[in-house]
C-alpha cells in the first residue's frame, strides 16, 4: 500500500544503529549532543534539546514559557498534541481561525489580540504541510504585544521563509522525528531556539529536573520528567538529517508533478507555495471544491480500494470531543471548510513519478465516476 508518507531508512541507518548499540551507552552518552549541535548548525540557532516525542517538546516549552493559568492562542488545524501539550502546562487554549493554506490567520491574530491581549501566556503557530506561516507579520505582532512565541514546526524542518530556516524565528521552536515526519529517530523531537537559559531550563526538566552535584549527590530543583531520547535514536537523527535536504528534493519533484497535472481542474485546488517560501512538503494537501464536500467519504473509500494510502489534515482540534466538554461547540468558518476540503496525497522520497501518475490517474478516474450526489 502506497502511504500518504514514509521514513526514510537506507544501509546508512542500519549501520549507525547497529554501531550505536554496541556502545557502552545506550542512554545519557555523547550522540545526544551530537544531535544537537547537528540540529543547530542545520536550523541556524545556537541552542538545542532533543526529546522522546514533539509531544514531550512542546509540554516542556509550554511549561517554560510559564503558560499555567494563561491563554495559549493557537491553529485548530493542526494535530491534537499542539493543543493537549498547552493544556498539560495548566493553560487554556483558544483556537484562531486559518486561511485557506490551512495556516494561523494573522489578520484573525491581530483582531483577537487588538480586542485584549491580557493574560496570553504565549501564541503557538503551525507551519501547516510544511509551509511557513507568515513569519514577519506573527513575529511582528508577538512583539508589539510582547508575548512569546513558539512555532510547532513538526512538519517543517528543513522549509524556509525568506531564505532562512523555518524553526529559527519562533522564541523557541519544535520538531518531530515521528516516523512520518521530515526525519525520524523513530520516536523522538526537538526544541531549538537562541535562548540559552530557556533551553538549559528544558534540559533540566528533560531528566526529572535532576542536576549532579558530587560523586553520588545530586539535587532535584524542578518537578521534571522523563523525557530522554536515547544515542541510539541520536545516532539516526544524525545521520537522517545529513540526507534531509537530498530528501526534500525528492519530495518537491513528486509535488511539483501534480502542481502541473492538477492546474485548472475542474474538482479541486491546491496550495501555491509563495515564493519567498521553500515547504519541506511533509503533506501535499488538495482541496476540493465545495460540491464535492459530501462525496469525500466516497473519494477516500475508492483511494484505499485502489492501495493508495491518502489521509485528511486535520479534523479542527475543537471538534473532539474532548475539547467540545472543555470548550463548548467552536466553529471557525475557515477551518470547517478546510477540514471539509482537504485531502492529503502521497508525496514522499520513497515514490516514483510513476507512482505519482498513478495516484493523478486513479484520482481523476474516482472523480470522473462519482455516484450520485448524497448527504
Ligand atoms: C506530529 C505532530 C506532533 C506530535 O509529534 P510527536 O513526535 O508524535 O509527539 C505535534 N504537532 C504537530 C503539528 C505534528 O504534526
Amino acid at each position: 500500500m502506497l502511504s500518504y508518507s514514509h521514513q526514510n531508512i537506507d544501509r546508512s541507518d542500519i549501520e549507525v544503529v547497529s554501531t550505536a548499540l554496541k556502545q557502552d551507552f545506550l542512554t545519557g552518552g555523547k550522540k545526544i549532543e551530537e544531535f544537537e549541535n547537528a540540529l543547530c548548525e542545520y536550523v541556524g540557532v545556537k541552542y538545542a534539546c532533543v526529546v522522546n516525542s514533539a509531544t514531550s517538546a512542546l509540554h516542556l516549552a509550554y511549561r517554560v514559557l510559564n503558560v499555567n493559568e494563561k491563554i495559549v492562542l493557537t491553529t485548530p488545524m493542526t494535530f491534537v498534541a499542539t493543543a493537549n501539550a498547552a493544556l498539560m502546562a495548566g493553560a487554556k487554549v483558544e483556537f484562531i481561525d486559518i486561511k485557506d493554506d490551512g495556516n494561523i490567520d494573522p489578520e484573525k491574530l491581530e483582531n483577537r489580540l487588538k480586542k485584549d491581549s491580557k493574560d496570553i501566556g504565549a501564541i503557538c503557530v503551525v507551519d501547516f504541510a510544511g509551509n511557513s506561516v507568515e513569519c514577519d507579520k506573527i513575529s511582528a505582532l508577538a512583539q508589539t504585544y510582547n508575548i512569546p512565541l513558539l512555532d510547532d514546526a513538526s512538519h517543517a524542518l528543513g522549509a524556509l521563509y525568506k531564505g532562512e530556516k523555518v524553526g529559527s524565528k519562533g522564541d523557541l521552536n519544535i520538531f518531530s522525528f515521528h516516523p512520518v515526519k521530515p526525519i525520524t529517530t523513530f520516536e523522538g523531537g526537538a526544541v531549538v531556539s537562541n535562548d540559552k537559559e530557556k533551553i538549559e531550563q528544558i534540559k533540566l526538566l528533560r531528566s526529572h529536573g535532576i542536576i549532579k552535584k558530587r560523586l553520588w549527590d545530586s539535587d532535584m530543583l524542578s518537578l521534571g520528567y522523563n523525557y530522554r531520547l536515547s544515542d541510539v535514536a541520536c545516532a539516526l537523527g544524525i545521520n537522517q538529517l545529513k540526507k534531509l535536504d537530498t530528501n526534500i528534493e525528492k519530495r518537491e519533484i513528486i509535488a511539483q508533478f501534480y502542481e502541473k497535472e492538477f492546474a485548472q481542474n475542474p474538482y479541486f485546488a491546491t496550495i501555491k507555495i509563495k515564493d519567498y517560501k521553500k515547504s519541506s512538503r511533509h503533506l501535499y494537501p488538495i482541496l476540493f471544491f465545495p460540491q464535492f464536500y459530501c462525496q469525500k467519504e466516497e473519494i477516500f473509500q475508492a483511494f484505499i480500494d485502489a492501495q493508495i494510502g491518502v489521509q485528511v489534515h486535520y479534523k479542527p482540534v475543537y471538534a473532539f470531543s474532548f475539547y467540545k466538554e472543555l470548550l463548548g461547540e467552536i466553529q471557525l468558518e475557515n477551518a470547517d471548510k478546510f477540514y471539509k476540503a482537504e485531502l492529503s496525497l502521497p508525496c514522499h522520497q520513497e515514490m516514483s513519478l510513476q507512482q505519482a501518475q498513478f495516484v493523478r490517474d486513479k484520482l481523476f478516474e474516482i472523480l470522473e465516476n462519482l455516484g450520485p450526489k448524497h448527504g
